[in-house]
């Protein structure tokens, strides 16, 4: 067999097990970080990017870039239409350019932002089913022209990336609520039952909290229904922007939430909830003003035998205590043998 049939079996190979490694993953950072890792090795080229439309403005950002000057680039967006990539998903036509310098669709702004030289290029449209979700390119070819056999691989692998971004979004779709973009109730559920077991294996803390806004119809009543919506969604923003990637947070239901830290003392976790009710209390809802009460339930892995639903019903009673106390407070329940 001639030696560059050998060479195009081995990138074939290559092609099809990254395909199946981008695939093999729900996370969109690591879907085109792994998408950029592989243009650029697949083709032998100096960098690879992936930019995606933001489907608001028609703009191209790159969302992840790699390699040293991939922080710089990641504030550059290309207005519609600009630049190779922008030209790429207008037209939703693939192209090689192997002299950049005198290609009139080359946007410099780019390398003049990141230092970076660019020679030549290679660029296609990601398409998820019917719409230009991106683009895909590689850049600089190790010694020498990007080829036609370059675009058909770059080709194969965006249409493998495309596949990969739209399941993550179904997946994400899937488990999240439409209004504020957090966990639904059935996803909910399913965290706090793998945590709990969690907590027990590996012998650590947990908290829930359940969250429940503080007379919520009036809000709807006086404000109407729209505006107890985009309170919600600012609930929700409240609520993600003041815990750790690492809780997870959900909308139980109507204008409940609830919320689970994992590896957390009993202290800092009552600081959390109280940080939590105060950032709501002090917040301007466009206008609006609401409180919450929160019912806080602190398990210690003394009890092999506890479900999670138990721990729902504990949170739940506590903010029962909460709600009739007063409400806009803290009240917390322990689960473990010594407290309750
Ligand atoms: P409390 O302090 O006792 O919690 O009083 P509350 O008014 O908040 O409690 P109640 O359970 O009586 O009312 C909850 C309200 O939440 C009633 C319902 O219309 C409203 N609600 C539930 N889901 C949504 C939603 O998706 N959007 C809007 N705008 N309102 C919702
Ligand atoms: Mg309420
Ligand atoms: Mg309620």
């Amino acid at each position: 067999m001639p030696e560059q049939d050998k060479t195009k079996i081995r990138q074939l190979d290559a092609l099809i097990e990254m395909a199946a490694l981008i695939n093999s993953t729900l996370s969109p950072v690591v879907i085109r970080k792994r998408a950029i890792e592989a243009a650029t090795s697949l083709l032998n080229a100096e960098a690879g990017s992936l930019l995606l439309i933001d489907n608001e403005t028609g703009e191209l950002f790159f969302e992840v870039a790699l390699g040293e000057k991939g922080d710089r680039v990641k504030s550059i967006r290309l207005a519609r239409g600009l630049g190779v990539a922008g030209w790429v998903a207008e037209n939703d036509e693939p192209v090689i350019i192997n002299d950049i310098a005198s290609d009139p669709r080359f946007y410099k702004g780019a390398d003049e932002k990141t230092g970076f030289i660019t020679k030549n290029m290679v660029c296609v449209p990601v398409r998820s089913k019917e719409r230009i979700i991106g683009v895909l390119q590689a850049i600089n070819k190790i010694g020498g022209d990007f080829d036609q056999d370059d675009m058909v691989i770059l080709f194969a692998l965006a249409n493998q990336v495309a596949v990969a971004i739209e399941n993550a979004f179904l997946y994400k779709d899937s488990i999240t609520d439409g209004l504020t973009g957090l966990y639904h109730h059935k996803f909910f559920e399913l965290r706090l039952s793998e945590e709990l077991e969690r907590a027990k294996r590996y012998r650590h803390n947990l908290v829930l909290l359940m969250i429940d806004i503080d007379f919520f119809k009036k809000v709807n009543d006086t404000h109407g229904h729209l505006a107890g919506d985009m309170v919600l969604k600012g609930m929700g923003a409240i609520l993600k922007s003041s815990t750790r990637l690492s809780d997870i947070v959900a909308r139980y239901g109507g204008e409940e939430f609830a919320v689970i830290l994992p590896y957390i003392s009993k202290q800092h976790a009552l600081e959390v909830a109280e940080r939590l009710r105060r950032s709501v209390e002090k917040n301007d809802f466009e206008g609006i003003k609401i409180t919450v009460s929160i019912g806080f339930c602190f398990y210690e892995p003394d009890d092999p035998d506890i479900e999670y639903k138990e721990l729902i019903d504990v949170a739940d009673k506590a903010l029962y205590q909460a709600k009739e106390s007063g409400r806009n407070r803290v009240e917390a329940a322990g689960i473990s043998r010594s407290e309750s």
